[in-house]
């Protein structure tokens, strides 16, 4: 069986990073069996379209390296009349009906009114809903939680499949779409599990075979409760913003859910296809650490090659880019280290590329200006400027003024940077130049 699996965003705003992690996992399941992977844009409720997004799904698949092998816009696919088809068919056979009640908007199956009063009204027209049988077991195994899961059909509602305006309703389409694209397996969240017995009643009565359907655990806030926006940052393009590489961003999400055997962390998505193994996806909800994701981001900053790094802080910061690439390289040795992510670049390293305000309550105590009269004096001694000889003539100084080695270096820090915390200082001062550290200090002055 050749292995066929698809993602299918609601184009209705940004990319969810659960969203992100049920694409990785479906791009993943195909392409470790050197299968298809399928992007389906489901905008069949129009109402809930974000203008753009469904771009923006596009850009970002691309930017994490996870390119489709077929592309279908639901909305376009209307036009054909597969949906009114099977709608019609299931009307045929008995197993749906029209309903003239006003909309009501549930998404999910769980409904109050199970039985819908017009189904046995024998209209002719309306909404088309799903007549759901009495007193049946529907049974299923799920491939994410390897587990079989059944429903009393008592239990689950007579559910819209075609809207008055034409539109499929989800619960259509995903089967009618699923069966005629020969997905072979459906990830998806955890949230439509509570409509899977809809879907299996549907394919039935199609004569369809359902793919294997999967259910992904729920990605949870440390807080508790399910990982939301307002509680915090969700949204893929958020994360990019900040500063998060794709790498690292994929690598964190991927084993939010699924494990290998051995206790291994890295992978990119190459290697991640290639270990890939259904038996490691998890079966309790994890937990969204972004200290865990720091750390990830933190690694593979450290593995980049400083000229990568470069490019990145390139796009990054304006400002730096119009520096000559000298002081770019030199720059960003610098600071590689002690970085989580790019966004951290400016508020450790601007006062490279850009004089700081100082402001002078960060001295405190610090008999700041002995420091730095006495500082300017034997810096205009150094030849050649190179972080040794400062660091030399500057231990000379406080050797011979007797003062604390911590206490003349914050003066000598705050003055070039404004700041109480940069890269080690004297490879800050042999960056900026012998000229501009000495009036910078004069400046303070
Ligand atoms: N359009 C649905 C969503 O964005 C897709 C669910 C599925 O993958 O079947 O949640």
């Amino acid at each position: 069986m050749e292995i066929r699996t698809r993602f299918a965003p609601s184009p209705t705003g940004s990319l969810h990073i659960g969203s992100l992690r049920t694409a990785a996992y479906a791009y993943t399941l195909a392409k470790h069996n050197g299968g298809q992977f399928i992007l389906r844009i489901e905008d069949t409720d129009q109402k809930r379209e974000v203008a753009g997004s469904r771009e923006k799904i596009m850009e970002l698949l691309t930017l994490f390296g996870m390119p489709w092998d077929e592309l279908y816009i639901q909305s376009e696919r209307v036009k054909t009349g597969v949906y009114q088809k099977a709608a019609n068919a299931l009307l045929s056979s008995g197993h749906a009906f029209f309903c003239q009640c006003p909309p009501r908007n549930s998404k999910t199956a769980s409904e109050k009114v199970l039985r819908d009063p017009c189904r046995d009204k024998n209209f002719t027209s309306g909404a088309i809903k799903l007549r759901v049988p009495d007193n049946e077991k529907i049974e299923f195994h799920d491939y994410v939680l390897n587990t079989d899961i059944h429903w009393d059909t008592n239990e689950v509602a007579d559910i819209t499949l075609l809207k008055t305006d034409g539109f499929p309703t989800y619960h259509l389409a995903v089967v009618v779409d699923d069966s005629e694209m020969k997905i072979s397996h459906a990830l998806r969240a955890a949230e439509w599990l509570p409509s899977t017995p809809v879907h299996l009643l549907t394919y039935r009565y199609l004569n369809l075979i359902p793919p294997q359907i999967g259910h992904l655990t729920v990605v949870l806030d440390p807080e508790g409760g399910k990982l939301s926006k307002r509680k915090s940052t969700v949204s893929v393009d958020r994360f990019i913003a900040d500063g998060y590489l794709p790498e690292a961003l994929l690598n964190f999400i991927i084993l939010l859910g699924w494990a290998p055997k051995d206790n291994r962390e890295l992978f990119t998505l190459d290697e991640f296809v290639t270990a890939f193994d259904p038996n490691g996806f998890q079966k309790s909800n994890p937990v969204f650490h972004i200290e865990k994701l720091d750390w990830f981001n933190g690694e593979y900053i450290r593995q980049l090659s400083v000229e990568q790094l470069n490019s990145l802080f390139i796009v990054h910061c304006s400002l730096f880019s119009s520096l000559n690439p000298k002081k770019q390289i030199a720059i960003t040795k610098l600071v590689q280290d002690r970085i989580v992510k790019l966004s951290d670049f400016n508020p450790l390293a601007g006062f490279l590329f850009e004089r700081p305000k100082v402001d002078i309550s960060l001295f405190g105590n610090l008999d700041y200006k002995e420091h730095l009269k006495s500082a300017v004096e034997v810096l205009s001694l150094v030849n050649p400027w190179t972080n040794e000889n400062i660091q030399e003539k500057l231990m000379g100084l406080i050797k011979e003024k007797g003062w604390k080695t911590g206490d003349f270096f914050m003066s000598f820090r705050i003055a070039l940077s404004g700041s109480k915390f940069t890269p080690p200082i004297t490879n800050c001062a042999e960056i900026l130049g012998k000229e501009e550290t000495i009036s910078r200090f004069e400046a303070v002055l």
